[in-house]
């Protein structure tokens, strides 16, 4: 199937690494111009040559914190003024720290929102006014299974990522009279630098190995398996595209059925 991502604009969000760096990959590969950020320079340089050598794609990568107003302001800036629109927004960041609720403070949770919610609201503060005026425009908040079934130990994930898809699912009705299509999608287990490093750390603290305690995680899931960052990204690929432009409002799970609920 042709997605129609061919000389699209799109800002990734977070995309060092892991899953944003998968989804600027393949939207790269369909043809998109991509701008990513990250905090750190060297990591992020090193992604966008890896991105720019794989799909010979045109890729501006920009330094900047998702959870500062100013980093915000600045990559959203840096991609009109390299490519004068923005017709995907795929919005990415790390997650907030694993813990249950008497492990955290009150500024924990100012921390977490600031990260979590409110990089989701400032990028989409930035980026609407140019898609209203393009009468068009796609965005995709990155989420978490969480956000249908919360997950132990998770309670900063498991409430805040709630309120991104309260905010998707009024966006999607708010800006659809503006061409604007607003999803989210949610991924489950997948096999990201982030998700072999806690599988190491839990393998050491079980005193067990990294196979079996991956083997833990997968016994709950249907197709028996963690996804790869390639496979979740063909779905925000497809989602974002205009290849999906009567869905909008909607959270799609990618997590090989580990989600239960219908
Ligand atoms: P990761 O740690 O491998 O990658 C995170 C990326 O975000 C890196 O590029 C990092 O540099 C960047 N980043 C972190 N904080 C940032 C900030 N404040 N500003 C800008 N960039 C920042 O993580 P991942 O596995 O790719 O996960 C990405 C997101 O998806 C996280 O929020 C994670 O909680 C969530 N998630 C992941 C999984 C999974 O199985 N991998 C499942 C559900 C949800």
């Amino acid at each position: 199937m042709n997605l129609g991502l061919q000389d699209k604009v799109a800002l990734v969000t977070a995309a060092s690494r892991g899953l944003g760096r998968a989804v600027a990959m393949e939207l790269a590969r369909e043809g998109a111009r991509v701008a990513i950020c990250a905090r750190q320079e060297g990591p992020l340089s090193e992604a966008a040559d890896a991105i720019r050598q794989t799909t010979g794609a045109e890729i501006l990568a920009v330094p900047a914190d998702v959870s500062d107003p100013q980093g915000v302001e600045r990559v959203v800036e840096a991609t009109l003024s390299r490519f004068g629109r923005i017709d995907i927004l795929v919005t990415n960041a790390g997650g907030p720290p694993p813990g249950r609720f008497l492990d955290f403070t009150p500024a924990d949770w100012e921390a977490a929102v600031q990260l979590t919610l409110m990089s989701v609201v400032r990028l989409c503060y930035a980026v609407v006014p140019t898609m209203r005026a393009q009468k068009s425009g796609s965005i995709v908040a990155m989420t978490s299974v969480s956000v249908k079934q919360p997950l132990p130990n998770l309670i900063l994930s498991n409430s805040l990522r709630l309120a991104v898809v309260g905010l998707v699912k009024t966006l999607a009705d708010e800006l659809a009279p503006d061409g604007i299509r607003v999803n989210a999608v949610c991924p489950g287990w997948t096999k990201t630098e982030r998700v072999e490093q806690l599988l190491r750390d839990r393998a050491a603290r079980n005193g067990t190995s990294v196979e079996e305690e991956e083997a833990k995680i997968t016994a709950a899931i249907p197709l028996g398996r963690m996804a790869t960052p390639e496979e979740f990204a063909r779905a925000v690929a497809f989602l974002s595209s205009p290849a999906a432009s009567y869905i909008t409002g909607i959270s799609l799970l990618v997590d090989g059925g580990l989600y239960r609920g219908v």
